[in-house]
Formats: structure tokens, C-alpha cells, sequence
């Protein structure tokens, strides 16, 4: 077994050996990543739906690397998980999200995303209790964005920790709803509070017909059952319009405003406050 162990690297193509290479070494600069401080966040601003009110913002991981520039969540986020890295990484998204909150005033709301494999360890709710004891946020101001993928792993200890979650006052939401199997009845399950609809469907309102149906159909779904609806990826007026039709509760995407870093999302909050009170 061992000789052909180390045969195995005969079948290796050299391109492929790069990338192991680049892989090893991408994990070695994250473990070092977090105390360095290189991990941002950035801020999406998150109106109602008609656009004209600030409601908080959804916080997004970015990786600052010394040598690879800005590195996008989607290129580390996995290797993260697969390194375990992803819970101390997440406990700094928490606190740093809570942290920036606080300076937004008293009701501005803010949402986390968590990984799937949060959900997989025994300690997801100590671990948000304490974002919250640290920081001092009001439970009710901090949501916490759950896709598909945490109730297809282990259902029923998903529903215990997310019970668990709830009872600390958090919001919980699903993501990118719509894109997987079973959305709808695992609604009638799991105690959310809302529902982001994926930008995929959003991009259709433009021109597609079956898009608008959709859409509407989630909407009135979500409202039956007492949810709070988003729509998410809103590119143009357009959508932004049909959203308001369909009586969207909020909206989200680069038409209302890109992800910005921390200090310049502080300004368009107080700008938008300042309008708030003439
Ligand atoms: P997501 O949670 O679905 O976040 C929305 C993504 O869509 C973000 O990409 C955002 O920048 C982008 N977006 C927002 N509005 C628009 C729009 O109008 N048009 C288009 N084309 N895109 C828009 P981003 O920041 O690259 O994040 C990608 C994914 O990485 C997120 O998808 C989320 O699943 C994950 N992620 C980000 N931050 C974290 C984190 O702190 N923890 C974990 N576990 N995952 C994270
Ligand atoms: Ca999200
Ligand atoms: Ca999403
Ligand atoms: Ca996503």
C-alpha cells in the first residue's frame, strides 16, 4: 500500500500539483489571516422595499491578502469550512458585525451569513450568545442568513439548534430562496422569520413573465406564513418597481447600493438619518 501510495503522485498532472501547492499555501496565510487583520467586512445596505428607508445592512466577508489582492468570500469560504478555520473566522464576522451595528443607531438590523457546517458542531448557539454578551447588541437587531443545505444535512438537529437560536432572540432567515428542493415545506417546519429570494429570480422580472409569477407567488406564500420577504440582487428600476407591486417587505442588490466597507456604510446611515429627520 505504501509503495503504491507513492506511486500515486506518477498520476498527478503537473497543473494539478500547482494547485494542491496553491491550496496548502492559501490555507497557510488564512491561518495567519485573522490575526493579521486581514479579513473585512463589507456592508450591503438593505431598504424597504419601495426603496426609500434604510432597515440595516447584510455584512460580507472579504480577504484582504497581502500578495493576492481582494479576495471575494466565494474563493475561500469552502477552504475555510474544509479547515475547520471557518468558526473562528465566523466568530470575528459576528463580533465585528454586532461591533459595526451598534454605531448605526438603536434599530438598524444586521445579518450574518453561517455555514452549513455551523450547524454540523455542538456549539452554534454558545457561540452567537457570546457575539452578543461581548458586544452588547440587542438579540432582535441581528439576523442570521441559513441556506437549504443546513436542513438537508441533519434536519432534525437543525431544528433544535435553530429552536435554540430563536429562543436567544435572534431573526433567522433563508437564503437564496427558491434555489433548492424543498424550500417551501421546510418553511412549515423551522422557525423563520424570513426569506431572501435569489437573485435569480430577481434578474428575470426584467423580461420574463414565469420570473413575475414566481416571485409573486413567493411573496404571497411568505406573507401567509407571517414572513418578512427580500428580494436580493435587485440590478435595475425596473425590478425594483415590479418588487414594490408585488409587495415586497425589502429590498437588496447593486441598484440600492453595492457592499462598502465599514466606515463609508457609517455615513450613508447617518446621511440617511439625517434625511430621516426633515
Ligand atoms: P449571499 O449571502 O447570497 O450574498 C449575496 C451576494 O450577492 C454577495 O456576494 C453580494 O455582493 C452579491 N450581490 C448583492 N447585490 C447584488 C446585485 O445586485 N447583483 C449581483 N450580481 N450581485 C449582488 P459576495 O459578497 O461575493 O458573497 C458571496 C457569498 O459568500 C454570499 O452569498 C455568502 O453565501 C458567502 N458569504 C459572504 N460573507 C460570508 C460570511 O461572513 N460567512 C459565510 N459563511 N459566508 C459568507
Ligand atoms: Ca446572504
Ligand atoms: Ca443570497
Ligand atoms: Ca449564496
Amino acid at each position: 500500500a505504501k509503495s503504491s501510495g507513492r506511486n500515486m503522485f506518477r498520476f498527478y498532472e503537473p497543473a494539478m500539483n500547482e494547485r494542491i501547492m496553491e491550496r496548502r499555501q492559501l490555507e497557510i496565510d488564512m491561518r495567519h489571516a485573522l490575526r493579521r487583520r486581514e479579513f473585512r467586512l463589507d456592508f450591503q445596505p438593505r431598504y424597504e422595499a419601495a426603496g426609500q428607508h434604510l432597515v440595516g445592512a447584510e455584512a460580507l466577508v472579504r480577504w484582504h491578502h497581502p500578495t493576492k489582492g481582494l479576495l471575494p468570500p466565494d474563493s475561500f469560504i469552502q477552504l475555510a469550512e474544509e479547515t475547520g478555520l471557518i468558526i473562528e473566522l465566523s466568530d470575528w464576522v459576528m463580533q465585528e458585525a454586532c461591533m459595526n451595528a451598534l454605531t448605526w443607531g438603536d434599530t438598524m438590523m444586521v445579518s450574518v451569513n453561517l455555514s452549513s457546517v455551523e450547524f454540523q458542531r455542538n456549539d452554534l448557539v454558545e457561540r452567537v450568545a457570546a457575539a452578543l454578551k461581548i458586544t452588547g447588541l440587542s438579540p432582535e437587531r441581528l439576523e442570521l442568513e441559513i441556506t437549504e443545505s443546513v436542513m438537508l444535512e441533519d434536519a432534525a438537529a437543525a431544528l433544535i439548534t435553530m429552536n435554540q437560536l430563536k429562543a436567544l432572540g435572534v431573526r433567522l432567515s433563508m437564503d437564496d430562496f427558491g434555489t433548492g428542493y424543498s424550500s417551501l415545506s421546510y418553511l412549515r417546519t423551522y422557525p423563520f422569520d424570513g426569506i431572501k429570494i435569489d437573485r435569480s429570480f430577481i434578474s428575470g422580472l426584467d423580461h420574463s413573465q414565469s420570473s413575475e409569477a414566481i416571485v409573486h407567488a413567493i411573496v404571497s406564500m411568505g406573507h401567509a406564513l407571517s414572513l418578512t420577504v427580500t428580494a436580493e440582487g435587485i440590478e435595475t428600476v425596473t425590478q425594483l418597481g415590479k418588487l414594490t407591486e408585488l409587495a415586497c417587505d425589502q429590498a437588496q442588490g447593486f441598484y440600492l447600493g453595492r457592499p462598502i466597507a465599514s466606515e463609508p456604510f457609517k455615513r450613508v446611515v447617518s446621511e440617511h438619518q439625517a434625511q430621516a429627520t426633515h
